[in-house]
């Protein structure tokens, strides 16, 4: 009798979101140069880089806000370049873009059952609750009225309620006490351990490298580090490649000392 064959492998699991040769901007400007990048499925990605090294314009190009010139993006294997923002959505893309993406003249209640999927609206509200019990007293309010903190986990709580594949995240903290950042980010821990996947822009550095496993650094709109996010942490290696851009033609792509805005306790 011959041996039994050996089990086929197992298929590779496609990464949530793969950017492959990715060029895109705005009408007349280039601000992506061939980026590639990729985010493992339920991994998370720091994606770090000076003021204007196109770190937004990289979120908009995945939430499809943008379509690139040149290049491919792929949202769990399947192709979406060409596919509109709301498409994505459906297939379980969520974008907390700067500025926190909430409805500011819907009350807390409303912004959740909006982005709940049909027919889970009460569990949507009771699972945002459950995360940040303190919406409970909140959830008649309308949402403009809430604090800067609170606006912002309302945002992340909408998104973990609903279970996307894959989130972005713009400057979460931005403006934020350390006591709310903190929250927030036991919130965007709870959602990858929950199999979520995450891109993350933060400028609170080291947070961004302790949650990642994998960290992008842009530069004048091109990738100019890939890897582990433990690598980048390392000061050296840090400066090292944001010493890149000091120099050089920092109008609109970096700050007076290019890097990367900092919170002021780092
Ligand atoms: P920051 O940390 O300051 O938010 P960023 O890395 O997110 O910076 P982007 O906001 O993507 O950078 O900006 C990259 C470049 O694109 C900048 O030169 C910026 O001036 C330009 N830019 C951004 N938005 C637009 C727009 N709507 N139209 C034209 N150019 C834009």
């Amino acid at each position: 009798m011959s041996a039994p064959a050996p089990p086929a492998p197992a298929p590779a699991t496609a990464p949530a979101l793969a950017l492959e040769n990715v060029t895109s901007g705005y009408q007349g400007t280039t601000v992506l140069r061939d980026v590639t990048l990729r985010v493992p499925a339920g991994g998370a990605v720091a994606l770090l880089g000076p003021n204007g090294a196109g770190k937004t314009t990289l979120l908009r190009t995945v939430s499809g806000l943008l379509r690139p010139t040149a290049g491919q993006v792929y949202f769990d294997g399947a192709k979406v370049t060409a596919l509109p923002a709301h498409r994505r959505v459906r297939l379980g893309l969520c974008d907390i873009p700067e500025g926190r993406g909430i409805f500011p003249s819907l009350t807390v209640r409303e912004n959740l059952v909006l982005q709940s999927p049909r027919g889970r609206e009460k569990q949507t509200v009771d699972v945002a609750v459950e995360a940040f019990p303190r919406l409970g007293n909140l959830l008649k309010r309308t949402a403009g009225t809430l604090s800067g903190g609170e606006q912002q986990m309302l945002a992340l709580v909408r998104a973990y309620a609903t279970e996307p594949r894959l989130v972005l995240v713009d400057e979460l903290s931005l403006g934020l006490a350390p006591l709310v950042v903190d929250r927030l980010f036991e919130i965007l821990t709870a959602m990858v351990e929950r199999g979520t996947a995450l891109l993350l822009v933060e400028q609170y550095v080291t947070r961004a490298l302790e949650l990642a496993s994998e960290a992008y650094l842009l530069a004048r709109g091109s990738v100019v580090f890939s890897g582990p996010a433990a690598d980048l942490s390392d000061a050296d290696v840090f400066e090292h490649y944001l010493s890149i851009d000091v120099g050089r033609d920092t109008a609109g792509q970096a700050d007076d000392s290019g890097t990367p805005r900092r919170a002021p306790d780092e």
